[in-house]
């Protein structure tokens, strides 16, 4: 088998390996990005992948905000995701008010779940490639690369103030036991 290594043949074998594992994953790559492209794009029926919900927020935003009816999920239309924050609006059969439906908590264009999976990539050291992989595996919407960049920015700012926080808190901590440390020396002098 050594000897073989050092074949010429076998050597083009191992590169030509090379090249179709390289454009196999180009080709793939190329394919992720064109399903993300189109899951950006409205749809009026329920999607086929998963999602994720809030259940108290989805539950509040299923009844409709002029009559309090029950909104049916099977009507739903302009169904669109942000990352893993989807949005639609559902028809009343009731009433006819146009709903517009939220799956999470979302507060000033920021979204709870796409800053908590963005947060929970930075603690396991993987980027935005990586956490689509396991979105991807999991049949859930994946983060696009402005978006990811966008949470990242949030949340690493929310980071580095826990940060300054935390550094305040010890600091003010040390101070307090050196002034107890202090009196307790002065008392026993
Ligand atoms: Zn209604």
């Amino acid at each position: 088998m050594t000897s073989r290594l050092k074949n010429g043949r076998f050597v083009k074998k191992r590169v030509g390996d090379k090249i179709n594992n390289a454009l196999a994953g180009m080709s793939d790559a190329k394919k992720l990005k064109t399903e993300i492209t189109n899951k950006e794009t409205d749809r009026d029926e329920i999607p086929d992948e998963n999602g994720i919900v809030t259940w108290k927020v989805i539950a509040k935003n299923l009844k409709c905000c002029s009559c309090r009816s029950l909104l049916d999920l099977e009507k739903l239309q302009n169904f669109k995701t942000e990352g893993l924050h989807s949005h639609f609006k559902i028809k009343c059969d009731s009433c006819e008010t146009l709903n517009m439906v939220n799956t999470g908590v979302k507060n000033n264009a920021v979204s709870e779940i796409n800053s908590s999976v963005v947060l929970g990539a930075i603690h396991s050291g993987v980027g935005n490639t990586s956490l689509n992989k396991i979105l991807a595996c999991a049949n859930l919407p994946q983060m696009r690369s402005q978006q990811y960049k966008k949470y990242e920015s949030i949340v690493g700012k929310a980071i580095e103030s826990e940060a300054r926080d935390s550094c305040k808190r010890a600091a003010s901590e040390e101070r307090e036991l050196v002034i107890k440390n202090v009196k307790k020396l002065c008392d026993t002098l």
